[in-house]
């Protein structure tokens, strides 16, 4: 075996290098498509559904609001769940009490997470109007999320990647891009065997090496056309 060939080793590390290429664009993919469905999921086919909230639930909001300087926040009411394929959309509502000045004071937000066909890409949008005296503004921020503006109003568009769900797009994704040329290639392949022309080339012939492109089949001739073997050999 020629395993430890210089010749063989570089062609190794070029396929290292090119499935990682396959796989940051994949990944790529895989974020252009989660980012296109939270902007482009059409209103129509979202579905709403209103569920009790878990410890899960408020486990996420204590450790994602970011006006934690107020006092025992707690979840109020039921979760608004939109879901789309790819897409799922849960608005929260919890109250608090202002440390500044005991006044209650209710807090909304989105969590939007995305990604075909596991959620990749996760985000949230916060408003809270605060209890202070005189009273202010409104807080009003994106964590790791940014407003996409459409024809049908305002969309809310994570970013932050969720390892796990990147990881199985992106393999999910180099797959469905990969169907295409591999079946288009192996098509050739057959047509060409069937025409009886080298699979590698076109080059027409069937003999056990191409006298094109040097491709050996892989049916072999009892006799191999082997430049190396001396003519006398040959059978007439
Ligand atoms: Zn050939």
């Amino acid at each position: 075996m020629m395993t430890n060939t210089p010749r063989f080793r570089g062609g190794r590390a070029r396929l290292a290098a090119m499935v990682l290429w396959y796989l940051a664009g994949s990944a790529v993919g895989a974020v252009v498509l989660a980012m296109g469905i939270a902007i482009f999921a059409a209103d129509s086919n979202l579905v709403v559904r209103l569920q009790s909230t878990d410890a899960a639930d408020r486990d996420w909001w204590k450790s994602q609001v970011p006006t934690g300087d107020r006092i025992d926040w707690r979840l109020r009411g039921r979760r608004r769940q939109t879901t789309f394929p790819g897409l799922e959309i849960v608005e929260y509502k919890a109250g608090a009490y202002s440390l500044e000045t005991g006044q209650p004071e209710t807090a909304t937000a989105t969590r939007v997470d995305a990604g075909w066909p596991f959620s990749c890409l996760t985000g949230s949008s916060w408003y809270l109007m605060p209890a202070s005296s005189p009273p202010g503004s409104p807080i009003i921020l994106e964590m790791n999320a940014f407003q996409f503006r459409t024809a049908s109003g305002s969309r809310i568009v994570p970013w932050r990647p969720r390892p796990m769900g990147l990881l199985l797009d992106s393999i999910v994704m180099g797959l469905l891009v990969a169907i295409g040329p591999v079946g288009w290639l192996l098509a050739r392949r057959i047509e060409r065997r069937i025409r009886g022309r080298c699979p590698a080339c076109g080059y027409p012939g069937v003999g056990a090496r191409c006298s094109e492109c040097g491709r050996v089949g892989q049916h072999s001739d009892p006799v191999q056309d082997d430049p190396d073997r001396p003519m006398l050999t040959r059978e007439p």
